[in-house]
């Protein structure tokens, strides 16, 4: 099994969708993960925004920026512990997938 093109060498693959194929489990913490993260850096730059243009962030505005700072740190967590059973599914995925398709040169093959 190789995880290179085989025409290029190149590594950018692309997994060609199958009607049978496995899907990789994505944990849920993963998602909240990068939600939660999404949300804070919108809410920071905000708060940054705040500060220049007016007399700084509102308390609420505060308050939200700690609430999803703390969901944040707790997502992460989750995804920490849930990370072995998700490389785990991630590396049957890979055995299982047939066809792939490489992303620099179009290339298209079956393992
Ligand atoms: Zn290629």
């Amino acid at each position: 099994m190789q995880y290179r093109c085989p025409k290029c060498q190149s590594s950018k693959l692309m997994p060609v969708a199958q009607g049978n194929g496995a899907r990789p489990d994505v944990p849920k913490s993963l998602i909240t993960l990068i939600f939660s993260l999404f949300l804070l850096l919108l809410l920071v730059i905000s708060s940054i925004v705040m500060w220049i243009f007016s007399n700084g962030a509102g308390t609420n505005l505060q308050i939200a920026t700690v609430i999803v700072f703390v969901i944040t740190v707790g997502s992460g967590f989750m995804f920490w512990r849930d990370l072995p059973k998700f490389k785990q599914s991630m590396q049957t995925f890979m055995r299982s997938q047939k066809a792939w398709k490489c992303r620099d040169c179009q290339h298209q093959w079956q393992n």
